[in-house]
């Protein structure tokens, strides 16, 4: 089935609006094993007309987003209808759940309004509980007339999620046939590089009937996506996990600090972090998932050698005969936050985020990350990011985090 989406709105294309409708789309949509052929962003106005009608005759199916306002720039709907060749009409109950939207708010309703409640002869609405556009949808060859099925949709994100959650993901599924719709899976890896899968089981994966993959890196991770039907992904999971199950992050879209959380709260054990590099991205990290009160105690931040020494005990001894960016001083800051924290297990970090700062024997993006457990001693292990203050961040973390997982996972 050839899906495209088109994302109207003149602000997506002068920069004042990131179009993450596309890519909230495109993961949606992969999630119930369908995939965007073609993405298409378009100002507001007459630029619709014509790419409305480029792809009605090409697609299966078209998502329209944007422009079913009451303004006179909103005009997806006035167009898809002449585009269509279908006549626009006032559809009552529309009319009256828009009455009621503005009555419960007692606010009067303008007359400009009126025009969200038009709907073309055969199409269906799609009710919008969170705002005054209600959605549209135009089935395949309605009237005899040649074009794939329709849907618009509403720009705002808060009434475009649940309208396409509610109204469009059940029509898709009827649309697309329930055999013919593959299952998709997505592992995430970690502590790993894109060109340890391609030289490792690229071959095998290629040699799965009916199976397609491929892979999105990003900093410290890999997502190895799977595409096929189920037996294929089976097979699948399985080649790469007998390469890389110690790896694994997660097979359910659980971000690495998800797991750890998931972890932490299993083995009913309490993590703290000492940071001096990372300047708290790892707490930052580890307190974005929900529960992480539950499971994270403290997060000390110790950027200067005063506050290494004043809350975590390191030596000034350790400073001076081995340096802050040291295995020695992230040992004592890691065995120090478990002490005065008093939590189970402890990671600390400590490095060269640059640009200055760096020499020969530690140039700049070397980090020593050390970790430490009720059950176990500091030990620290030496990292190397040499990329810019954000990115260095972003893998310093990422690897501090990795290191802690891997931990968890050794009393699972
Ligand atoms: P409205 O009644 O608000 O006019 P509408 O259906 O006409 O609704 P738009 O005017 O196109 O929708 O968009 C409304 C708001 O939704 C935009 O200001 C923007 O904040 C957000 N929005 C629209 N399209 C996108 C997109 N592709 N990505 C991210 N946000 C978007």
């Amino acid at each position: 089935m050839r899906l495209e989406i088109l994302n109207t709105g003149t602000e997506l294309l002068l920069g004042n609006t990131v179009n993450t409708h596309a890519a909230w789309l495109g993961r949606e949509l992969f999630q119930i094993g369908l995939r965007i052929a073609r993405q298409t962003t378009v100002p507001d106005g007459d630029a619709i007309r014509e790419a409305i009608g480029e792809s009605v005759a090409r697609a299966d199916v078209l998502i329209v987003t944007g422009g079913l306002g009451p303004t006179s720039d909103d005009l997806t709907r006035e167009i898809a209808a002449e585009v269509l060749g279908l006549e626009l009409l006032t559809d009552e109950a529309a009319l009256r759940s828009l009455e009621e939207f503005f009555a419960v708010r007692g606010r009067p309703m303008a007359e400009a309004n009126r025009k969200q409640a038009l709907v073309p002869a055969g199409a269906d609405m799609l009710e919008n509980p969170h705002g005054t556009a209600p959605g549209i949808y135009i089935p395949p060859r309605l009237h005899g007339h040649a074009h794939g099925a329709v849907f618009l949709l509403p720009g705002p994100p808060r009434e475009l999620y649940p309208m396409f959650h509610a109204e469009v993901v059940p029509r898709l599924r009827t649309l697309a046939g329930a055999a013919h719709v593959p299952a998709a899976l997505e592992l995430k890896f970690t502590g790993i590089g894109e060109s340890d899968f391609h030289q490792g089981i690229d071959a095998r994966l290629a040699l799965v009937p009916g199976l397609e993959f491929g892979y999105c890196a990003s900093i410290g991770e890999v997502n190895l996506r799977l595409i096929g039907q189920p037996e294929a992904l089976t097979r699948g999971r399985a080649i790469a996990l007998e390469s890389f199950a110690a790896c694994l992050v997660s097979d359910d879209g659980a971000s690495l600090e998800e797991v750890i959380v998931r972890l932490l709260a299993a083995q009913r054990r309490v993590l703290a972090t000492a940071e001096s590099c990372t300047g708290g991205l790892i707490a930052h990290r580890i307190t974005n998932v929900p529960g992480a009160s539950a499971v994270f105690s403290h997060g000390y931040v110790t950027y200067s050698n005063i506050a290494k020494c004043g809350l975590l005990g390191v030596t000034a001894d350790a400073l001076a005969s081995h340096g802050a960016v040291s295995e020695e001083v992230a040992c004592q800051m890691a065995a120090g936050a478990l002490r005065v924290s008093g939590a189970d297990i402890v990671v600390a970090v400590t490095g060269i985020a640059g640009p200055d700062g760096g020499t020969l024997e530690k140039p700049v993006g070397t980090a020593w990350i050390g970790l430490a457990a009720r059950d176990a001693a500091a030990a620290a292990f030496r990292v190397f990011h040499p990329r810019n203050r954000h990115d260095f961040k972003l893998g310093v973390s990422q690897a501090a985090l990795e290191a802690v997982r891997r931990k968890l996972m050794l009393s699972c």
